[in-house]
């Protein structure tokens, strides 16, 4: 499997975000061998959580899979540049390899907005790939919030 297939995965997962209501993003967790071992889209709404970002789900599932925090070797996939939160704990579970598709210019902490990510204060490295599917990430997102335009005064706050 190449980088875009992972990528379609996570698109899958992002539309699958979509389909609950949710802002339509989503993550993949691969292990060094090359087996998905987590999955995640964005439930922030569904289950009332503010951590539950497509990345943390994948995340968490991946650490369950693996009975370990540290999730050595392992690279995760997203259709969208990971916010603060979510890059300290890509750092924090020693993610090898960030694959992320769209950038995202109002929380985006790989470079846009923050440089959480590889930040030359903290010691771990990750591998940062972008751009992956990147135009048809990004279409996905401005299709969602164009159709929700009206009906919510600040959408992206939902990121
Ligand atoms: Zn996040």
């Amino acid at each position: 499997m190449t980088d875009t297939d992972f990528m379609e995965l996570a698109i899958a997962e992002a539309q699958a975000a979509e389909a609950a209501g949710e802002v339509p993003v989503g993550a993949i967790v691969v292990s060094p061998g090359g087996e998905i071992i987590g999955r995640g889209n964005n439930q922030v709404l569904r289950t009332s959580d503010p951590t539950a970002h497509a990345e943390t789900v994948a995340l968490r599932a991946a650490g369950l899979a693996l009975g370990n925090y540290r999730l050595l070797g392992c690279t995760l996939f997203c259709t969208l540049e990971p916010c603060a939160m979510c890059a300290g704990a890509i750092l924090h579970a020693r993610v090898a390899r960030l694959v992320y598709a769209a950038r995202d210019p109002k929380a985006g902490a790989c470079g846009s907005v923050l440089s959480v990510m590889n930040h030359p204060a903290l010691n771990h490295r990750v591998e940062v790939t972008e751009g992956v599917l990147a135009e048809e990430c990004s279409a996905i997102l401005t299709s969602f919030f164009r159709r929700r335009r009206g009906k919510d005064s600040d959408p992206a706050s939902e990121l």
